[in-house]
Formats: C-alpha cells, structure tokens, sequence
C-alpha cells in the first residue's frame, strides 16, 4: 500500500461547498505531500460548474462520484442537502472500507451536513473533523444555539432586543440562519440536532482568518469542555473559475475594455434567484444608476431564493424575464451574462470596482482577498447574518433597505450603486477592504497563522497511528 498519507473529504452538494474542499486539498497536497480524496454525493448527474473544477485537479487530488440519490419534492434546501448525505451512507461506507484497505486513510473531513459519517468513520477507526467553510460569527452561533432554545421561548425573530453571541456584532433573530426562523418547523429541530453533533468531531476546520472576524474568533478559541479545538486556514478561495481549455470568456473581455474601477460585478452565487419583480427593479435600478455594470442573471423564482442551487444553471431564458429594452438601453455600458461567470477572474480585474452580493462565504472572501468593497443583498442559509458582519461589524459593506412589502426599490438600488461606486460612503468601504486584503495576504506566508495552523493538523495527521 502507498504510505501517503490520505485524507478522505465529503463536501455536502452545492458549489459552494465544493470548492473550499477543493482548496483544502490543495492546500494538502501542495505543502504537506498529502494525497486526497473527495467524495462527492448527489441527487443527479454531475453539473457543468461542478466538472469545470473538477478538471483542474493535479493527479494527486481523486474525487468520487457516489450513486446519484433519489429525493422527494421538498421545497427546503437544507432538508433537501442533508436528504442528500443520509441517502448517500451505504454508498459512503462501501467507499470509506475501500479507501481504507487500499490508502493510509489519515482523516475524514465533512461539512456540518454530513455528520451522519462520523458514526461509520469511528467503527473504522477514522478520525473525524468537521470543515465550517461559514464565518467565525456563524460557527459560534452553531455552538450556542442549545443554550439560545433552553434559553429563550419565543421565535428568534420576536425577540426585541439583538442576540449577543460571544465575540460577534449583535444580530436580530430576523436575521438568523434561514433554518431556525421557524422552531415549530422539523427544519429546526434538524438543525438543532446538527449542530448538538459538532463536539464529536476531533477538531473543526475554520475557512477565516484572525484580521476579519478577530472577536467571534477569539471567543471560539476559548476551550471549554466538549468543544473541539478550532484551525484556522483561510482564506481559502479558488485561485482560478475558467476554463483554460476555451477562449477567454466574452465577459473578461469586455472588462478588459472598461475603464479601470469602473464595474459593479452583480452576482448572487451559484444557486440564488430573485423574484421576477425583484429582478425587474434591479435591472432598472442598475439602468438608473447610470454606472457599469457585469450582472449574472438567473431566471427569476417567486417561491424560493435558491432555486438553482443544485445546478447552477436557469431553466429558462434568464433575458427574457428583463424589463423590455433594458438591453438596448443599458448597452455598452452593462454586460448581463447568463447563469454563471469566472467569478475569480472577474474579482481580480483591474475594472471591477464592487461586487453586489448575496453574501455566500466564498464570495466573502474572495472579495476580501481581493479587496473589493460590497453591497450586501442577503438571500438564504446563514447570509442575513453575514450581511451584518459585514456591514455592521467590518464596514466592508454597504446594504440597501427594502421597503415594507421586502422589496428592494430601484431608486434605493441606483442610490447605494451610486454611492459604493463614487461616493465618500464607498471610498471608506473600499479602504477597508483594502486593509483586509493586506492582512489576507499574510496568513498563508511560511509564519503566517493560517499556514501554521495547516501545519499543524498536517502533522497531527502524518504521525497519527492506523487502527
Ligand atoms: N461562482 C462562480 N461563478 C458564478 C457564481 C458563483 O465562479 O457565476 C463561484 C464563486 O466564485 C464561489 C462559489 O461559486 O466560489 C459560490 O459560493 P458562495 O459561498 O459565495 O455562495 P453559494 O453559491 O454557496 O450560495
């Protein structure tokens, strides 16, 4: 049997869980002579994003295709993720018993929607750390969530007053993770649950950094009995989101023509959508600001904010939901690309000046290391939460208000375009950025903390004993 040591990773479906794990392994292999392998579960057949990463892996980086699951209708992502990883167990176990006789199985890394494994990973005798690829201020949340439900009896959003999480900006129950807004629901209970399993795992990986969420990191590293020790690696981003193989994409080149920190990137991840009324006020917002503009455009959902999260891709047309003659009016001066963009590449473009986000983790950070300034538009999962991190913790951002119906008006989004792209507001927001940007790029370096704390386990797991 090869001697290199391996780590197996099981990333829940979804792009953005993916590509953390991917970089993880990077890292891994790259700097500590690790061989990986990522197991990757489904409810259909692999997507276009999906393999477009996949391709760019070195020999020594394996990935996995598990027999695609199938799921009933469920409107609920979460439910629908989770489903997803519990179908997936028998196939994981045949998987995790090969890896293991024919591999020096060192670690079995999971996300917190895949902590069913860790029963099968202890009977054979794998140690098991949970990767948080969200924010510091959500992972203390996750902690804290036993104590919050013996604590308080009323729905979260009811509360009056702010919840002080150790460490973090107080943040109203509205705005928690998507999964608790309903405690009568089975989605909270799931969570809940969920979350009571983090303490089994022997550590948990954390995709942040010191500089950007100092007290709410601080606060978990604080031990306390039944806590995992907490590494810290990130920022983790993906280095590249193009295809090399094909002609640079039409919406580099068209950046390549813009003025320097002249576009506004719009881009809400790999799943989310708008509603079409949503979708119509940005796109007149975006004409009435008057600024350049690089919008991915997915067809609209009035039903659910993440309706092509486990394709990435429109249904339909997306340009045929625009408002009639948004194209012609906004041309030359705005690009609307269908679904999906090289999302890194256009971070790093001397034209971009600000992206308009829905606050995925990912895109946080790439940002962050990128240094480019946000406007914050929350959608699901644990973004609400984000967006305050990030605008009343960081002021990295800035975020337009809706109005009492929860839509966000086109004279609101023109105003905060305009303000983030010229404004006094924006040049504060961008200098921040800038400074967090300058931390980011020291954590990786030979003494950096980030690249310590990958040390760290590397050894923990090179010296550990096969049982
Ligand atoms: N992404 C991309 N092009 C797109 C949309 C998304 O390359 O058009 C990438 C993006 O760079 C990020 C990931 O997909 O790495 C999305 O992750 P994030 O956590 O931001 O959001 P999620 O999709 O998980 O909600």
């Amino acid at each position: 049997m090869d001697q290199t040591p391996n780590v197996a990773l099981l990333p829940s479906p979804g792009m953005g869980h993916l590509i953390p794990f991917v970089e993880f392994a990077k890292q891994l292999v790259n700097h500590h002579h690790f061989s990986a392998t990522i197991l990757i579960t489904a409810a259909g057949p692999p997507t276009k994003a999906q393999k477009t990463v996949l391709k760019t892996l070195p020999e020594t980086i394996k990935h996995i295709f598990l027999p695609p699951v199938s799921l009933p209708m469920d409107p609920n992502i979460g439910s629908q993720i989770i489903l997803t990883m519990t179908l997936s167990l028998p196939s994981l176990r045949d998987t995790l018993a090969s890896l293991k006789t024919t591999t020096r199985l060192v670690s079995l890394i999971v996300d917190p929607f895949g902590l069913d494994i860790f029963n099968i990973a202890k009977e054979f005798g794998i140690s098991q750390y949970l990767f948080f690829t969200s924010p510091a201020m959500a992972l203390q949340f996750c902690l804290h969530l036993p104590k919050l439900d013996g604590m308080i009896t009323c729905e979260y959003r009811d509360l009056p007053e702010p919840i002080r999480l150790p460490g973090c900006v107080p943040v109203y129950g509205r705005d928690l993770t998507d999964s608790v807004q309903d405690r009568s629901n089975d989605a909270y209970r799931g969570f809940l649950g969920n979350v009571k399993r983090f303490g089994s795992a022997e550590g948990i990986i954390l995709n942040s950094f010191m500089d950007l969420e100092e007290g709410a990191i601080k606060a978990l590293q604080e031990k306390e009995p039944g806590k995992p020790p907490v590494y810290l690696i990130g920022p983790l981003i993906q280095t590249d989101s193009s295809d090399e193989s094909q002609e640079r994409p039409e919406c580099l080149q068209w950046l390549d023509d813009q003025p320097s920190g002249s576009v506004l990137f719009v881009s809400f991840g790999s799943g989310g959508t708008l509603t079409h009324d949503q979708l119509n006020e940005l796109a007149l917002g975006l004409e009435l600001s008057s600024e350049r503009f690089l919008w991915v455009v997915r067809s609209p959902n009035d039903k659910s904010a993440n309706a092509a999260f486990f394709t990435a891709q429109s249904q339909n047309d997306p340009f045929s939901f625009l408002p009639k003659g948004f194209l012609e009016r906004t041309k030359g001066r705005g690009l609307v690309v269908p679904s999906w963009a090289p999302q890194i590449e256009v971070l790093r473009h001397h034209s971009t000046r600000g992206f308009l986000t829905h606050c995925g983790c990912n895109s946080i950070l790439e940002s962050v290391v990128h240094g480019v300034p946000l406007i914050a538009w929350p959608l699901y999962a644990e973004q609400k939460m984000n967006a305050v991190m990030l605008t009343e913790g960081l002021n990295v951002a800035l975020r337009p208000k809706s109005d009492k119906t929860g839509l966000v008006r086109r004279e609101e989004i023109a105003m905060v375009v305009k303000s983030l792209m010229e404004g006094e507001e924006g040049n504060k927001v961008c200098r921040r950025m800038e400074g967090l940007k300058d931390a980011a790029a020291k954590v990786h370096s030979e003494d950096g903390n980030s690249a310590k704390s990958l040390s760290e386990l590397a050894f923990k797991w090179k010296n550990q004993k096969n049982i």
